[in-house]
């Protein structure tokens, strides 16, 4: 397209910066954003540590250069470089209702520098025996829309593994209950283990995820960032659409862009006409409230430090909520904590959120496949980690290149991002 559109985006996240920033070289682009900073589920919080105040993540936290390559493309293309980057010694402690030390301590990936002690046995006899059958559904490509219990209740495992430790880390990531995990996608639940890129180096951005977010608002000529100010209302009018903000301020734009929780673009698109089909479709994805504190307290943490993992799991009362020790990374005892379900909060906390989170069921693959049939009509797109994979900083970057490449296809950006 030669000429320049208006395009409006909904949403300050990465998916809706990373439109912003593909189409907004040539194209006008105005960003509304409900909260009073941009990021989303990328919250980088500034700790003071001796002298020093780096940028500790409260939300979105791990990624990887080789699960997440369109991510580190983006990341190079604003300047960020290696020693940007954080290696995080991967482990992983798993502590049961009434245990006093943890069923299972994994070894310490690379670059750990604290002792630590491993513990085995038939927790991780059980792990192990799910890595290798989800290795064996990956390659047999399984559809997505398989829930989970389809591929841990045949293993021959206890009932109280199963549900202790195989349902855990899964009900911990996608933050609902150990029963709610047997209904998600298996695929999805064991995406980030099985493939070429299985087990990959996690890593995090000294500078904060955040800091992409301010990045990609910064490199970006012609966009106009409306932070406080949430689509109020969509409305058509004279082939176009005008954006009404929760300042009262309207926008006229040729083109929008969702970029926020399929529930929230769903109640904005309901009111024009020949939605409903989309409204169905947006309306299918579901979520779940959760809450995170980043605390000082080691209250969450095995009694005894040799037991101490970068994440921590806990098993209590139907639920499994994750503590992740930063101290590997930043070099300082600072704790992320899922908190939503916890009886006794920690004390020190620095700071609190709470948050909503997708959980990838097979009616979410459903829905995902579903919305991609339906993107662009009418000049309505939808960008965000809901519309593809297993909602991560990829799969918020993959979205904006989809909704930017229908957009405009040839947008310089594209192919650099791309290509
Ligand atoms: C607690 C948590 C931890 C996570 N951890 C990881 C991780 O470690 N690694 C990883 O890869 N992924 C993680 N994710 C997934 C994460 O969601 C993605 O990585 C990515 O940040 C999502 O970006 P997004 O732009 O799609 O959505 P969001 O970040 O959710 O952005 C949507 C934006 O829309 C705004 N908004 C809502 N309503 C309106 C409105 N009416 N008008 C204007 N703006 C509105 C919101 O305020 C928000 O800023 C995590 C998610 C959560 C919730």
């Amino acid at each position: 397209m030669g000429w320049a559109m208006r395009v409006g985006i909904a949403g300050g996240g990465i998916a809706g910066l990373t439109v912003a920033w593909l189409l907004g070289e040539e194209h006008e682009c105005v960003l509304l954003e409900a909260r009073s900073r941009v990021g989303g589920s990328a919250r980088s919080f500034p700790v003071r540590l001796g002298g020093e105040t780096v940028a500790v993540e409260l939300g979105s936290q791990d990624i990887s250069a080789e699960m997440f390559p369109r991510h580190r493309r983006l990341l190079s293309l604003l300047g960020y470089t290696a020693a940007d980057v954080r290696r995080i010694p991967a482990s992983l402690s798993l502590t049961r209702d009434g245990e006093r030390v943890p069923s299972l301590v994994t070894p310490a990936g690379e670059g750990a520098d604290r002792p630590s002690a491993t513990r085995l046995g038939p927790a991780w006899d059980a792990v192990n025996l799910f890595l290798d059958r989800a290795a064996e559904w990956h390659d047999r490509d399984v559809d997505w829309c398989v829930p989970l219990a389809e591929l841990v209740e045949p293993l021959p495992v206890s009932d109280a593994l199963k549900r202790d430790v195989l349902y855990a880390r899964p009900a911990s990531l996608f933050c609902c209950d150990l029963e709610e995990a047997k209904e998600l996608s298996a695929r999805a639940a064991i995406a980030f283990y099985v493939g070429e890129s299985a087990d990959p180096p996690w890593e995090q951005l000294a500078p904060g995820l955040e800091s992409l977010a301010w990045a990609l608002a910064a490199d970006t000529p012609r966009l106009r960032v409306r932070t406080g100010a949430a689509l109020e209302r969509v409305r058509r009018t004279e082939g176009r659409y005008e954006l009404t903000d929760s300042t009262g301020v309207s926008h006229l734009v040729d083109e929008v862009v969702f970029a926020v929780p399929p529930p929230v673009a769903r109640d904005l698109v309901a009111p024009l006409a020949g939605t409903a089909a989309l409204c169905e479709v947006l309306g299918s994805f579901a979520y779940v409230d959760t809450a995170y504190a980043l605390h000082l307290d080691p209250a969450y943490m095995p009694a005894d430090e040799r037991h101490w993992a970068t994440t921590n799991l806990s098993v209590h009362d139907g639920w499994c909520e994750s503590c992740d020790w930063y101290g590997p990374v930043h070099g300082v005892d600072v704790f992320k904590s899922q908190i939503a379900h916890r009886e006794v909060l920690p004390d020190q906390v620095l700071c609190r959120a709470d948050f909503r989170h997708l959980m990838i069921t097979p009616g979410a693959v459903r829905a995902q496949r579903r919305l991609a049939g339906l993107q662009g009509r009418g000049g309505l797109h939808f960008a965000g980690n809901h519309t593809n994979w297993v909602a991560s900083q990829e799969s918020a970057v993959t979205s904006a290149i989809d909704v930017a490449g229908r957009i405009a296809p040839d947008a310089p950006r594209m192919t650099r991002l791309t290509g």
